[in-house]
């Protein structure tokens, strides 16, 4: 079963692992390593059933190649999951997990996911040298992601009003978390008007009233006029009931899995919404880790995430000349760079 459902989406390996000792239970899902060492974080959550798990880090092995590859790195896409309760995370654990990570000698290398973090990626590092994410490398990636949230909104105005300035342009930001304020501060630089929302009601007032900014309720955001949506929160935002309301030109943002399914993208371009696939423009972090891995600075990582605008133009390109969504674009610049690879 586990053999033909990776066949289903071309996955090199899937190591299963366990330790009695420690009691580690762990999946290791290395999809395509055409371009390079499969890289992706480890999750840790208490799945309820192997079956799940399994799911999971197939899914999000596979997501990483097609992320990795639409980065222009040449890195190829992995993932792990960690099958126990954040609770029951001991060092012993983690220590087993770092030695089955070393087994596969580079073929997957490591980093930070749910539940896991730059203390566990130290002890990763006692047993394996394929670990990234760790408290010398280059710390918190989101100002990186930021920066190329920045200049995707950039050649997504480009696109679409001829013209890169942002000056007139109005931006209304879901989720004022570290993403969603790195971009505030490059927004209001370039001189656009910002309006932001956040759940945190007394975070998003203080925030806006030390920055001079408008605030919409979170519940009325997709109704709010504007240029481009951003959303920096969460996943899911746009679906069935969210996208008819939007009055916007462009969605752009930071968030992880912004559309519910695969299909509201072609919902969006319906509407002439303008839509820069997630995956692509969000890819400041994996950019960082990615650096890090080459022993690059924050600097190096900055100047790649800024290249993440040049890409969405050809991806836009793509889909204009060929009649698809921008998501079916970015997948085919993905998989023409594996098939170069290859
Ligand atoms: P964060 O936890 O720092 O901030 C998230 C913010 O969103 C918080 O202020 C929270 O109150 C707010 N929020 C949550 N639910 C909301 C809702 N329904 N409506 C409005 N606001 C809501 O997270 P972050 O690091 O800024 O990441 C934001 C998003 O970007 C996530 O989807 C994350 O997966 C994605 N992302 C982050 C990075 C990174 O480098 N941090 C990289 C790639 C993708």
């Amino acid at each position: 079963m586990v053999i033909s459902e990776m066949g289903d989406h071309g996955h090199e390996q899937v190591t299963y692992v366990t330790d009695d000792e420690t009691g580690l239970k762990a999946i290791i899902a290395i999809h395509d390593t055409t371009l390079g060492p499969s890289l992706g974080g480890t999750r840790l959550r208490p799945y309820e059933t192997e079956a799940d798990a399994l799911t999971d880090v197939l899914r999000l092995s596979e997501a990483m190649t097609y992320k990795a590859a639409a980065a222009d790195l040449d890195l190829g896409g992995g993932k792990a999951v960690i099958i126990a309760d954040p609770d029951d995370k001991s060092a012993d654990l983690m220590r087993s997990y770092g030695q089955a990570v070393d087994w596969l000698g580079g073929r997957y290398i490591t980093s930070v996911d749910m539940n896991t973090g730059v203390a566990d990626m130290e002890i990763i590092a006692e047993l394996t040298e394929h670990v990234v994410g760790r408290e010398d490398g280059l710390g918190d990636p989101s100002p990186v992601t930021a920066e190329g949230v920045f200049s995707g909104i950039e050649a997504c105005v480009e696109h679409r009003y001829d013209t890169g300035d942002l000056s007139d342009r109005h931006v209304v930001i879901q989720g004022i978390g570290k993403v969603g304020r790195g971009l505030v501060e490059r927004l209001l630089d370039a001189g656009a008007t910002v309006t932001v929302s956040d759940i945190n009601d007394e975070k998003v007032n203080q925030y806006a009233d030390e920055h001079g900014l408008e605030v919409v309720a979170p519940e009325v955001v997709y109704d709010e006029p504007c240029d481009i949506f951003a959303p920096c929160a969460i996943g899911g935002v746009l679906n069935d009931e969210t996208i008819p309301r939007l009055e916007c030109d462009i969605v752009a943002g930071g968030a992880n899995n912004v559309l519910e399914t695969r299909s509201h993208a072609a919902t969006l371009k319906n509407r002439d919404i303008l839509y820069a696939p997630d995956y692509v423009i969000n890819a400041g972090g994996l950019i960082t880790v990615a650096t890090e891995a080459e022993g690059g600075s924050m600097g190096d990582a900055i100047r790649d995430a800024n290249k993440i605008g040049d890409r969405l133009l050809q991806m836009f390109e793509t889909a204009e000349d060929e009649d698809i969504t921008v998501l079916e674009a970015a997948e085919r610049y993905a998989e023409k760079r594996i098939q170069a690879g290859a």
